[in-house]
C-alpha cells in the first residue's frame, strides 16, 4: 500500500516503461521516418502528465493528496467546460467524479480492468473532436494506463 509519495515516484519512474508502447505507436505510424517522429516529441510532456495522473487517480476514492490533485484538475476542467458552454460534458464529468468518490476504497478504482477503462476518454475524445481516426490519443492513453498500472503495482 503506497501513499502519495510512493505513487508519485512510481508515476515518474514508470513513465520509462510507458515509452515502450509510445515508441511502438510512433514506429507503427511513422516507421523509421525520424523527422516525423521528432515532430511528435511535443507529445511526450503531455504523455508524462497522463502517466503521472494515471498513477495518482486510483486513490481518488479516499481522502488523500492524490484526491486533492485529481479534484483540483477536474474542477479547473469543469469550469473551463462551463465557460466554453459545454454544460452537458461538464455535468457528466461532475457526476462521474462524485460517483467515484462514493465508492468504497480500493474497490472499482483499484481493479485491473479499470486501469484500461478510466483512461479511455484520452483515446475517444480526440476522435470525437477531430473526426480524424489517425490523430487519436494512443500515446496519451498508453501513458495513462501504464501510470495507472504503476499504482496497482505499488498497492499490490
Ligand atoms: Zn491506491
Amino acid at each position: 500500500m503506497g501513499g502519495f509519495k510512493a505513487h508519485s515516484r512510481a508515476g515518474v519512474l514508470w513513465f520509462g516503461l510507458a515509452l515502450i508502447p509510445i515508441g511502438a505507436w510512433y514506429y507503427y505510424r511513422f516507421g523509421t521516418d525520424l523527422n516525423s517522429i521528432l515532430h511528435q516529441m511535443w507529445q511526450l510532456p503531455v504523455c508524462f502528465i497522463c502517466c503521472y495522473l494515471g498513477a495518482l487517480f486510483p486513490d481518488v476514492d479516499i481522502t488523500s493528496t492524490s484526491q486533492k490533485v485529481i479534484y483540483s484538475i477536474v474542477l479547473v476542467l469543469d469550469i473551463t467546460l462551463i465557460v466554453l458552454h459545454y454544460y452537458e460534458i461538464a455535468a457528466w464529468i461532475g457526476v462521474g467524479i462524485l460517483v467515484i468518490s462514493l465508492l468504497k476504497h480500493r474497490g472499482f478504482t483499484h481493479r485491473l480492468s479499470t486501469a484500461f477503462l478510466i483512461p479511455l476518454p484520452l483515446l475517444v475524445v480526440p476522435i470525437l473532436l477531430t473526426e480524424n481516426i489517425h490523430e487519436i490519443g494512443v500515446p496519451y492513453y498508453a501513458a495513462a494506463v501504464v501510470g495507472y498500472l504503476s499504482h496497482l503495482w505499488v498497492d499490490r
